[in-house]
């Protein structure tokens, strides 16, 4: 019997992409979670050690200790809501849905931001909306993730639409803002979990850069996708495409 070789090839490249991403995953979540954490040690350390603090100064503090642990607390949350949908531990609750009232639903979640904001808010559905099978709460925390965003992201006295209209064997959720915009290098990126833009009018707004990945998870979820066009300082429009059947 001859002798040979036996040769073993693997490939280490989706190994190394994705143990870069776990890393790249923990760095930012980390980061994320010790900023606040770190205010909340510093201004409970300073109420326990500062005698002299007058009564104004120690509620501010308490103020700011309750903010930072709101924050740390929808931080959590809304991590834990995308990696349950990525991980698929979370199923879809689908009933049979009236879209116009859900729609309706979706307007009420929004109201405090609106208000907050001079902008014009218009709605448009078409004619004759079929009713979907779909996990409605989803769904609805999809579209206050798109029409909140587009309201963060555009500046006052801009317009801000949610278009709904049957596409081709979908119902489509077409959210469209006059907006900041997203550069073309930074737009195939804005989906990825924690990204924030470059820009200083993203910067200066507090986010965790996870909203549109729950978006998209929800769309998988239904079997359909999150469509994204963009030109900056004209403008976004967010599509979410939800299968009928
Ligand atoms: P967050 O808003 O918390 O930063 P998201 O995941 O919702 O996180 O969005 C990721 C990024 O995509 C934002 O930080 C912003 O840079 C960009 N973005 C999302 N929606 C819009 C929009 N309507 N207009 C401009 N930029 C947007």
């Amino acid at each position: 019997m001859g002798q040979g070789f036996l040769w073993c090839f693997r490939d280490i490249t989706q190994q190394r992409i994705a143990d870069e991403s776990r890393n790249q995953f923990v760095f930012t979540a980390t980061h994320e979670l010790r900023t606040p954490l770190a205010n909340i040690k510093a201004y409970a350390d300073t109420l326990a050690e500062a005698d002299e603090l007058g009564v104004e100064d120690q509620k501010r503090f308490y103020n700011i200790i309750s903010n930072e642990a709101t924050r740390l607390a929808r931080f959590v949350d809304e991590l834990l809501d995308v990696s349950q949908l990525e991980f698929g531990t979370v199923l879809a609750a689908r009933s049979e849905t009236d879209i116009e009232r859900m729609i309706q639903e979706t307007i009420e979640n929004l109201r405090p931001q609106l208000l907050q904001k001079e902008l014009k808010f218009e709605t448009r559905l078409a004619p004759k909306i079929p009713s979907l099978v779909v996990d409605k709460d989803k769904l609805i925390a999809a579209l206050v993730n798109l029409l909140g965003n587009a309201i963060k992201y555009t500046p006052e006295q801009g317009t801000v639409r949610l278009i709904v209209e049957p596409g081709d064997a979908s119902l489509d959720f077409h959210v469209e803002d006059t907006g900041i915009g997203i550069s073309p290098e930074e737009l195939p990126r804005i989906s990825q979990k924690f990204f924030r833009s470059q820009d200083a009018r993203v910067q200066s707004l507090v986010g965790s850069g996870l909203g549109l990945a729950y978006v998209q998870e929800v769309a998988r979820l239904h079997g359909g996708k999150l469509s994204i066009k963009s030109q900056i300082d004209k403008g976004s429009r967010f599509t979410l495409t939800i299968p009928l059947a």
